[in-house]
């Protein structure tokens, strides 16, 4: 499946000088969203994953429907204050921003095998934050999926300890 047909690039969005991937075509078609979907629940078949968790809000549109097909629970990670139960927190920086996340404390269980999901790795920044809090509550990351690396932005270097699909790659 060629999924790069289906990004469209966006120039100085959100603010100048950053080159937006916009997933949203790919995800209004449904065979190529389901060949995406399909793909990153194959690479987490053998891992025996109990749960996906994903940052908002394109983390969620790549996990849950992953989760659905494995049969697994989903988990969101949310920015601070969206999520009504105790939480545990972690500061991160963006490609584009400062932000904090959240996941509930209770959300994942010792031992528990974890796949993250999110759109797109680009500093990385958010998937180590997402990676923290999994790990802060016990639980161990057997993997990462992504629809899209940027690799200008080496998000890779943070995540040399873990098994990582990436389905599109821009240089
Ligand atoms: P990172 O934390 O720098 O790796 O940025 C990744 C996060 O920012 C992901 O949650 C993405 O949804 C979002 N993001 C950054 N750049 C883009 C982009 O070009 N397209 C879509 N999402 C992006």
């Amino acid at each position: 499946m060629n999924y790069k047909e289906h990004i469209t690039i966006v120039e100085n969005w959100p603010k100048e000088g950053v080159q937006f991937k916009d997933i949203t075509p790919l995800m209004a078609n449904g065979e190529v969203f389901k060949a995406a979907v399909d793909d990153i629940a194959t690479f987490a078949k053998e891992k025996e994953i109990d749960l996906i968790v994903g940052p908002e809000a394109r983390g969620f549109i790549i996990g849950c429907p992953v989760a659905y097909k494995l049969e697994v629970g989903f988990i969101p990670v949310r920015k601070e204050g969206k999520l009504p139960r105790e939480v545990v927190k972690v500061d991160y920086g963006l490609e584009y921003g400062e932000n904090v996340l959240t996941v509930h404390k209770d959300a994942v269980k010792k031992g528990q095998r974890v796949l993250i999901t999110d759109d797109l790795l680009a500093t990385g920044g958010t998937i180590e934050a997402t990676i923290k809090l999994v790990e802060q509550l016990g639980g161990i990351v057997v993997g990462c999926a992504f629809l899209i690396e940027l690799g200008y932005l080496n998000g890779m270097s943070k995540l040399k300890e873990y098994d990582v699909l990436t389905l599109m790659k821009y240089e």
